[in-house]
């Protein structure tokens, strides 16, 4: 579905990304660990377009009869209308505006008269947003702000989902909940590339993994094998 190829990326006069290269196949959930400034986030704001590689190619193909995209050399909205949705770190939520509002921004680019049906599938899928629907998106609490902001995302029918740091701020139950969540969206049929800080936990949910060190993949792998490295274990999972 993805296949970055050798991306080199700057940021001001810092090369940050080094021959960057990882793919992504359809259905997968794929996460990206790695130590404060590796250059997690970069990366991920490289594929949907928000960074431009020096040099390098992402090609992407949405679907397996689709011909493939240069995302590299594709305006943002084009990327977005391929189906790559780019949830942030912290989240991103429009504070002043309603659940429902912040939902229906998730479906701007879209035409379709599916919108009203998929914004009842959003509260059937996380009731508390059906309940708060009319409160404002800033009075959430951090977990429901990351339940908006995976609803906000789905709403754009996403083919790949890119999630940066969906635990952070969060306590371990919600966390585990919100986990539960990201299996269910990739059970229908959403792609997933997942950053997180909480390498335990993005290694029990992904397949496989690719481990950033200062803008290099150092270690990529099943992520059942990358958890019994020792090197993993030490630098990521605590030692233990
Ligand atoms: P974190 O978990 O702390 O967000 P990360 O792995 O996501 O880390 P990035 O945010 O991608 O790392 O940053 C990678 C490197 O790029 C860091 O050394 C950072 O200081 C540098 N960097 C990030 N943004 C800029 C910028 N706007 N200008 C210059 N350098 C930057």
């Amino acid at each position: 579905m993805l296949n970055i190829d050798k991306i080199n990326v700057s940021r001001g006069r810092t090369h940050v990304l080094h021959d960057l290269s990882m793919e992504i196949g359809h259905g997968e959930i794929i996460s990206l660990i790695g130590a404060n400034g590796a250059g997690k986030t970069t990366t991920l704001r490289t594929i949907s377009g928000l960074l431009r590689p020096d040099s390098g190619t992402i090609v992407y193909r949405p679907d397996t009869d689709q011909s493939p995209m240069d995302l590299a050399r594709t305006p943002v909205e084009g990327i977005v209308r391929a189906g790559i949705c780019h949830c942030p770190e912290g989240r991103g939520i429009f504070s002043q505006l309603t659940v429902e509002e912040n939902l229906a921004v998730g479906a701007y680019l879209r035409r379709d008269k599916e919108i009203a049906e998929d914004l009842n599938h959003i509260y059937d899928m996380f009731p508390i947003l059906g309940e708060r629907r009319s409160q404002a998106g800033g009075s959430l609490s951090g977990g429901e702000q990351m339940m908006l902001a995976l609803g906000r995302s789905l709403m754009a029918r996403p083919r790949l989902l890119i999630l940066d740091e969906p635990s952070l701020g969060l306590a371990p139950l919600v966390i585990e909940a919100i986990f539960e969540l990201i299996r269910t969206i990739n059970g229908q049929g959403v792609t997933i590339l997942l950053v997180e800080q909480n390498a335990v936990m993005a290694l029990e949910l992904s397949s496989r993994a690719y481990v950033l060190e200062t803008g290099r993949v150092t270690l990529s792998g099943p992520s059942r094998e990358l958890a019994d490295n020792p090197r993993v274990r030490n630098a990521y999972l605590g030692g233990e």
